[in-house]
């Protein structure tokens, strides 16, 4: 039975009598942990434990805060099979996904990050006042909330863990509700590194938890990883208490696919793009613009092979599609699909829930899809992809029209001339321009959304600047 108590300072609070969830395996609909709702007593003081630790382990000098990162990136490796199958029962994604992509990513990030540790440096300038020195610092926020999304949730966690404790900040991680058992097992290897208490605290429970840090005047920032309905309500509390913000919302990436496209490279790396965790990704391809001469082609091969994926508990070696993380998120991909019918678009594969037990659907392939059709413009967050395609050969009407979403996460163009592809590649409005490729992410490459898709990035540089704060330094010589 995996660990189920909250981490507030150097305690793991148990339930008492406090309120419980269940946690289920989405692939059986089994309860499978039962996890502790947080009360707003519980968030003051892992709030309060995290601003009582925040002055020590920002003071500990840098190769310190370095080697405790590398010590949990050991851990988490030396643990990566156990926490692969952790997140696969909780979530549902294949094992090679979490096996061999998510945590993976969270060892990337913390030895990444890790390396900041020592290298953090602000600047001299020679300012035009006489007999003056003026020198700058990078220092650490605060207390951070971290708050993350059901779909990759160690590895989304592992994205803003990494670079907030390295920074030198303390954190309060308040894990979706769905899905929280791998980030409890990831403070507790935060624990075992040998991180001092109250550096990393976490509260479970539902929105209201969230808000709740969000609300908490002892919070300097919130990292925000979810819906932009939510992102929107965290920026405007954010707003009148001038806490700063980070918010990784929602997207509804384009794919491009042009007349001289290699039409199965652009079929298989759509595929990956657009199923991948059965689509319950941010930068999933959803909108397939395809040049008209190539869409029957591209159609049917897409649609065979997203029939040929095989159903089954992530566990399962044979499993190429898991299941969707709860029955809630079921029900509004199907109702997305009986809407895109309702809409006039053409089913040509999947369109149900899969059967038996679990939430499994069928993946599905929607042909004859116009620019306005609720389908090609809301987020769906699920295996449903579709084919809209183009007659004009030019190019700033198609960018117009892969524009015309108030997303802007991702994008990617499928083209064999490398010209056309760039060409495109500069007029989208997308934080991440993927060409001939699936959507990739690196701990060191910006990440992050344009429009509606959120404020700020995380990764790379971005990151460091996103949990650190300019200080000017002035000296009369
Ligand atoms: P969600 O917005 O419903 O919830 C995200 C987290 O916020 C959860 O922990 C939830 O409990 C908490 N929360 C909910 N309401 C809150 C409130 N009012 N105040 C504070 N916290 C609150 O999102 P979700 O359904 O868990 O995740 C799916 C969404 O996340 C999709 O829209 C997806 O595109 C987005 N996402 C974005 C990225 C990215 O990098 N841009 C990555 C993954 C997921």
């Amino acid at each position: 039975m995996p660990r189920t108590q909250m981490l507030i300072g150097a305690d793991w609070i148990e339930a008492g009598d406090r309120a419980t969830f269940p946690s289920h395996d989405p692939a059986t609909g089994k309860v499978i942990a039962e996890l502790i709702s947080a009360g707003p007593a519980d968030v003051d003081a892992a709030v309060h434990a995290a601003a009582e630790a925040f002055d020590d382990w920002a003071a500990i000098v840098p190769a310190e805060r370095a080697r405790l990162l590398l010590r949990v990136a050991d851990l988490v490796e030396q643990h990566a099979d156990e926490l692969a199958r952790l997140e696969t029962t909780d979530q549902g994604q294949p094992l090679p996904i979490s096996a061999g992509f998510a945590i993976p990513m969270v060892i990337n990030q913390f030895r990444y990050h890790a390396g900041w540790a020592t290298k953090l440096t602000g600047i001299t300038v020679d300012v035009s006042i006489p007999d003056i020195d003026y020198r700058t610092r990078r220092e650490p926020l605060g207390v951070c909330a971290l708050i993350t999304p059901w779909n990759f949730p160690i590895m989304l966690l592992a994205f803003k863990l990494a670079p907030a404790l390295a920074t030198g900040n303390t954190v309060v991680i308040k894990p979706a509700e769905q899905t929280s058992l791998s980030t409890i097992r990831l403070a507790e290897l935060c624990r075992e590194a040998g991180l001092p208490p109250g550096v990393v605290n976490v509260v479970t429970g539902g929105p209201s938890v969230g808000r709740a840090l969000v609300e908490h005047p002892g919070v300097a920032k919130i990292s925000f990883t979810g819906s932009t309905e939510v992102g929107r309500e965290i920026a405007a509390t954010a707003g009148r208490s001038l806490k700063r913000v980070s918010l990784e919302l929602g997207g509804k990436a384009p794919s491009v696919i042009t007349a001289d496209a290699d039409i199965d490279a652009a079929v298989a790396g759509n595929l990956m793009g657009g199923l991948l965790n059965s689509g319950q990704v941010c930068a999933a391809y959803t909108r397939f613009y395809v040049a008209r001469r190539k869409a029957d082609e591209f159609t049917e091969k897409l649609a065979a092979g997203a029939a040929a994926q095989v159903l089954g508990h992530g566990l399962d070696p044979k499993t190429q599609l898991g299941p969707l993380v709860s029955a809630e998120q079921a029900e509004r991909v199907d109702s997305y699909v009986r809407l895109g019918e309702a809409e006039g678009a053409t089913l040509v594969t999947g369109g149900h829930r899969a059967d038996g037990d679990g939430y499994f659907y069928q993946p599905t392939v929607f042909a004859g899809v116009t620019d306005s059709m609720r389908i090609a413009r809301e987020e769906i967050f699920g295996p449903v992809l579709s084919v809209i395609p183009y007659e004009d050969e030019d190019e700033l009407n198609l960018v117009a029209r892969a524009n015309d979403t108030d997303y802007g996460l991702a994008a990617v163009i499928w083209s064999t001339n490398i010209r056309t592809a760039n060409r495109i590649a500069r007029r989208i409005r997308a934080g991440s321009v993927y060409i001939n490729m699936p959507p990739l992410l690196d701990p060191a490459a910006a990440w992050g959304g344009m429009k509606a898709s959120g404020l700020g990035r995380e990764n790379g540089f971005d990151a460091i600047e996103a949990f650190t704060e300019v200080k000017s330094i002035w000296t009369a010589l």
